[in-house]
């Protein structure tokens, strides 16, 4: 499926323009820069399909993206947060429209939540993450960049990384590390969204 047709569906700045729930959903979410674009763009095999999005008072939307011809399943690029700059209330429209998203919507049948491998999961990840137990909504931790850090260093915040996980009612205790750049967990990646999809 991934290497048939991926097409952008439409934005949407709030819940009323959502597309109508036809086909399992997997969001993708992470702090403003963890590389959320670059591994969309990996994952599709596609160079520009999700565009960065890096300044703080810009729009806040959920960006939805068709996968297959006939329509299999839709990734939707959830805004980024935890910009430094962001004022309130482009911060508080971010916190209603994910979590007004999250709770509502039947499609949906996983997250990813992307960490960068540098820096493990921190504390503006908590929220995101406590949104996601809150609503039920099962997701995947995956780390972006791997190949920017050491062998060892990368075991090491797989560990805790793992280890925070098991914490949380609906993470999957597996965790994915991923380099955009080198295409490493990228396959894997795949086969968990599409288990997610028709599971
Ligand atoms: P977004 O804001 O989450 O969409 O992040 P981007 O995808 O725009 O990536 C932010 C920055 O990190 C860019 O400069 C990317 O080139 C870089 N980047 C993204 N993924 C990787 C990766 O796997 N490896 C390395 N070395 N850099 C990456």
């Amino acid at each position: 499926l991934f290497a048939g047709p991926i097409a952008f569906l439409k934005s949407a700045p709030q819940l009323k323009f959502l597309p109508d729930p036809v086909v399992p959903e997997v969001a993708f979410a992470g702090r403003s820069n963890v590389g959320k674009s670059s591994l969309l763009n990996a994952l599709t095999g596609r160079n520009a399909l999700a565009r960065t999005s890096n300044t703080p008072g810009r729009t806040q939307e959920l960006n939805f993206f068709d996968v297959g011809d006939p329509l299999a399943f839709r990734l939707v690029d959830m805004p980024g947060y935890g910009f430094a700059k962001a004022p309130k209330d482009v911060v508080r429209k971010w916190r209603f429209l994910v979590n007004d998203f999250l709770r509502g919507r039947a499609v949906l049948k996983r997250a990813l939540v992307l960490i960068d491998s540098r820096h493990g999961i921190k504390p503006v990840d908590t929220e995101i993450l406590d949104m996601l137990d809150g609503a039920a909504v099962s997701y995947h931790i995956v780390l972006t960049k791997a190949d920017k850090v050491k062998a060892t260093e990368l075991d090491a915040v797989l560990e805790r990384t793992r280890a925070n996980a098991r914490k949380r009612p609906a993470a999957h205790p597996d965790i994915l590390a991923t380099s955009s750049e080198k295409g490493m967990g990228i396959p894997e990646l795949r086969a968990a969204i599409l288990g997610a999809v028709t599971d």
